[in-house]
């Protein structure tokens, strides 16, 4: 039996920037990784998908050189082998990058394989037992696969199986159209595929507000891909020319036939094969490992971060769990997820970036707000790029004036929305934002105008879709 200080499972997003503080503070760790080192951004989510979709808006915008006055000799043509392999570098680099820093740090031993719990304080791995007073679940999650009739019956792809593709397949069909469905899509379209998106919900990335879900369906409509919502009894079959998928919308045929099909229907936490029960660590009904606000599962001595505990499902909410337990085992700072302002963006082109409530989170708390809304027509820096798809909409509290929430949808809309987020951090008001001279020529130079056009918000109606 191998005694440490910490066990660390799991090197994704939280992991080896805490295996790096532990040892730093003298500890003797063990981390544990039973497959890529990174997890999932680094090899099958964040950093694979944006660098995809980095050549896909190459492609797209090789397609409109003529708008911009320059001439191509002949088409732009998507060499599928060679976007992969420029994911596959990338992504690549990342991961050895992170293997080294593990296999690098000293007083750190790094197994690999599965981790699995033996009682509160032990772990097996391989024919290994190792055992800590600290043991740090960093385990992530996987795509959710749900028993759609005939599913079995058909090959299908998830955004793991994607990240082995080097072709252009003829008709992908998407089954999800929130955050991951809504990236692959618009990137196989500019690759050349044709692309149907089949949602279940009556409106894209359902936990949007409608204006936006309406903003996204048109971009992605622009670009001719099909999207079919309200899709009842989904089931799949073998097709002659690949697979054709059953669904019962409102509108539109009950059959979608495609040459390749992809799952993009959320994800599961990695909890069920770790033996949580032998340590008497509390899940939710989801599978998700119930923890305070430091991180702290219901058994001492045992935390979880990352996507593992559901209180976040992003790269940067599982990294600022690891800054958060940090603080509170080393700093003596009390950080708390409490504290977490809601951000994330949704990476089609141009990007939504989001930050706090959206409007229909606003509009259920019934208190007087004021909202400020601008269409990227009327961004100067939208129009000269020629990319004026999109709006801005700010939501502030007509008491105090916080600001309560934002979506830029719109070129650059991933990086200004942190212009509010940062206000919103610093708990200042809008006039402070108001008052900032910004940059010219940018889209954020637009934010203290808006600030000056705020205006109440009628609580019984949604904003109109689009600007
Ligand atoms: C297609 C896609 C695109 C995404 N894009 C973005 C984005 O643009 N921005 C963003 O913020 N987020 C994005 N995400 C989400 C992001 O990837 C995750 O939120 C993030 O990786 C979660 O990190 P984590 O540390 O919780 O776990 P993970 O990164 O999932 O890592 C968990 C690690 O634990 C290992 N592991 C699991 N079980 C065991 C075990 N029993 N024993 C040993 N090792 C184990 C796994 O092999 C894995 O390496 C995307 C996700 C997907 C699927």
């Amino acid at each position: 039996m191998d005694k440490f200080d910490a066990i660390i499972i799991g090197t994704g997003q939280a992991g080896p920037s805490l295996a790096a503080r532990l040892v730093d503070a003298g500890m003797k760790i063990a981390v544990i990784e039973r497959k890529l080192f990174g997890g999932t951004c680094v090899n099958t989510g964040c950093v694979p998908t944006k660098t995809l979709i980095a050549s896909a808006y190459v492609a797209k915008t090789a397609r409109r050189a003529a708008d911009f006055g320059v001439r191509l000799q002949g088409e732009a043509i998507v060499d599928m082998k060679a976007v992969k392999a420029r994911k596959d570098a990338i992504s690549g680099r990342s991961r050895t990058g992170v293997e080294q820093w593990m296999k690098g740090l000293k007083s750190c031993t790094v197994y690999q394989g599965h981790a699995q719990f033996l009682s509160p304080g032990e772990i097996v791995v391989g024919n290994e037992v190792l055992t800590a007073e600290k043991i740090f679940i960093n385990v992530g999650g996987r795509a959710s696969v749900p028993p759609f009739p005939g599913l079995a019956e058909v090959e299908y792809l998830t955004n793991s199986s994607m990240m082995d593709v080097d072709l252009l397949p003829e008709h992908l069909v998407i089954i999800g159209g929130s955050y991951v469905g809504l990236e692959f899509a618009q990137m196989y379209r500019r690759f050349g595929s044709a692309v149907t998106v089949v949602e279940m919900q009556p409106q894209l990335i359902a936990r949007e507000d409608e204006d936006v879900a309406a903003a996204v369906g048109k971009i992605l409509e622009q670009e001719g891909i099909d999207i079919r919502l309200n899709a009842k009894c989904i089931t799949a079959a073998r097709h002659d020319t690949g697979i054709s998928v059953t669904v019962e919308c409102a509108e539109g045929p009950p059959q979608v036939t495609g040459s390749h099909l992809l799952l993009a229907v959320g994800r599961r936490p990695n909890t069920d094969d770790l033996g949580l029960d032998k340590a008497g660590v509390r899940i939710d009904e989801r599978g998700y490992i119930e923890v305070d606000d430091q991180l702290r599962t219901n058994v001492p001595g045992i935390w979880a971060l990352g996507d593992c505990n559901g209180k976040g499902a992003f790269t940067h909410t599982a990294y600022n769990d690891f800054e958060i337990v940090a603080a509170n085992l080393f700093d003596n700072d009390r950080r708390s997820i409490a504290d977490r302002v809601t951000a994330y963006a949704l990476y089609i082109d141009p990007p939504l970036g989001r930050a706090g409530m959206t409007e229909r989170q606003v509009r259920e708390r019934k208190e007087p707000t004021l909202i400020a809304k601008r269409p990227m027509t009327k961004v100067g820096r939208a129009v000269e790029k020629g990319e004026t798809e999109g709006f801005i909409k700010i939501l502030v509290h007509a008491g105090d004036g916080r600001l309560l929430g934002a979506s830029v949808l719109g070129i650059g809309g991933d990086e200004v929305i942190h212009c509010i987020l940062d206000l919103m951090y610093a708990g200042a008001p809008y006039t402070v934002l108001q008052r900032a001279m910004h940059i010219h020529p940018t889209v954020s130079e637009l934010l203290p105008t808006m600030m000056g056009e705020l205006k109440p918000l009628a609580l019984t109606e949604m904003s109109a879709a689009g600007p």
